[in-house]
């Protein structure tokens, strides 16, 4: 096992993999950027070193200086954590090259997934499931594109190949607006993830969000642990993810459960990875798969027992998985908000000083936040600043006590988005479970005010 690992990232995540470390009997090196000077994780960690200013280009996504922080503090391996170089191929194997090991898959397994067309490619070839769609990057003949649309039927959706975060899609309804659409999220791709390749998508109209997570170690072992419901999405982020997906027969998942760790071995997987998937009527098409580990892993932690930060370590240092397939069991429900520092509903960022921060505690309730009183949110990163997370042995008792722990957190000197969770929460669709991945925005256009 590493005697030292390096965390390059920063916020809650940081912490998450901090803890894992320290229960590991694992040394951790924190990297920050000036902004993040005065975090009390990087206070924490065993040692840490300051890799520049607060723009990310400059400190968390700069290769050179993490890899010098882990050749100074004789770190052996580094943890990407999620966002900034965690799916970065490039980043993986610069990592190898100067001999840490990556805590992730192969930069070739990286790179195969970070374009999706690629990604599709080898799900077909796998036996995964997939949204019908263009065979592979959309051509630039107008004709052909025309032509794959109407072999598709609308509406469709134009997606960039290289594309992430929700950005670099589009919606197309009629042909009379498809070449410009095409033209335009080339354009947009090629601007925002220097690649323009875009490929093409039936639009499903009513789909929910699930997603598979999977473990796979580098001894030709794989397992999958459950499922996530993640369909409640303001443009395509989600804000809201639970643990078994309401209202799935549990051998429909099964099936599809078994296929993404099939796909695993069969591509030589390694690490967490998840494969995400639209589900329409009783149906799954696969989206895309991420290559690290995921803001809402907490709720399949919560449901499985198992620690997936752990394991990511413990496949990267070569372990073998110390479960199978069969010991995995799923009990009980898990639900997850995300924490945002902005607007409950304008969702302007709101960053600055939090004057109070009280998390909420008790049975099934837990908290992954680096924030505490007197914090200064940083307005350089993503608004997210915590999650809440609660276990109950039903879904009922999930709700109850996250509508509990809602109503015991207070944050004060920065607006949150915790009013809306409050909301949602009692929500009767949401109640209900198993809305699409359209209900928050509907339900936002209802509640404008
Ligand atoms: P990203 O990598 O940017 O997250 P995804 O491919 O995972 O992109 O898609 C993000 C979200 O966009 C999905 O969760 C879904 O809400 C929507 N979406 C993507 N593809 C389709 C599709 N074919 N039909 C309907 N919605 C889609």
């Amino acid at each position: 096992m590493f005697k030292k690992i390096l965390i390059a990232n920063r916020g809650e995540i940081a912490l998450r993999i901090q803890r894992a470390c320290r229960e590991m009997g694992i040394k951790s090196v924190v990297v920050y950027s000036e902004a993040d000077r005065e975090a009390k994780y990087v206070k924490l960690a065993d040692e840490s070193v300051c890799i520049g200013p607060p723009a990310s280009g400059q400190s968390y996504l700069n290769m050179p200086a993490i890899i010098a922080a882990a050749e100074v503090t004789d770190a052996e391996a580094i943890h990407p954590g999620y966002g900034f170089l965690s799916e970065n191929a490039d980043f993986a194997e610069r990592v190898e090259k100067s001999g840490f090991t990556f805590i992730g898959p192969t930069p070739d397994a990286i790179r195969m997934m970070g374009d999706k067309v690629s990604a599709k490619q080898a799900m077909i070839r796998s036996g995964v499931p997939c949204v019908p769609g263009s065979e592979g990057a959309l051509p630039d003949d107008a004709k052909a594109i025309v032509q794959a649309a109407r072999a598709i039927g609308y509406p469709v959706i134009i997606k960039a190949a290289g594309g992430g975060g929700g950005r670099g899609m589009r919606v197309v309804h009629t042909e009379a607006a498809l070449l410009h659409a095409v033209q335009t999220t080339r354009a947009e791709a090629g601007a925002a993830f220097n690649n323009p390749s875009v490929y093409m998508e039936k639009f499903l109209q009513n789909p929910r969000h699930i997603e598979i997570q999977v473990l796979a170690d580098q001894h030709k072992n794989a397992v999958w642990l459950g499922e996530r419901d993640c369909s409640m999405q303001r443009r395509h982020q989600k804000i809201i993810e639970e643990a078994p997906a309401p209202g799935i027969p549990r051998r429909i998942i099964e099936r599809i459960g078994d296929r993404c760790a099939a796909a695993c071995k069969k591509i030589g997987y390694r690490g967490a990875g998840t494969f995400e998937f639209l589900f329409e009527n009783g149906e799954f098409y696969f989206i895309e798969m991420n290559t690290r580990v995921q803001v809402e892993h907490p709720v399949t932690e919560l449901v499985t027992g198992v620690d997936i930060v752990q394991m990511q370590i413990r496949i990267a240092a070569n372990e073998k998985l110390p479960f199978t397939q069969r010991q995995v069991q799923m009990r009980g429900h898990a639900i997850e908000v995300r924490v945002n520092a902005e607007d409950p509903f304008k969702f302007t960022p709101s960053p600055g000083r939090i004057t109070v921060w009280h998390a909420p505690g008790g049975p099934g309730v837990r908290v992954d936040s680096h924030v505490y009183t007197n914090y200064m949110v940083p307005p350089n990163y993503d608004s997210m600043i915590g999650k809440i997370i609660v276990h109950g042995d039903t879904r009922e008792q999930a709700l109850a006590r996250m509508r509990t722990a809602l109503s015991e957190t207070v944050v004060e000197g920065i607006s949150t988005n915790i009013p809306l969770h409050r909301e949602l929460m009692v929500d009767a669709k949401f109640v209900e479970g198993g809305t699409s991945i359209h209900y928050l925005e509907k339900w936002l256009e209802h509640h404008k005010r």
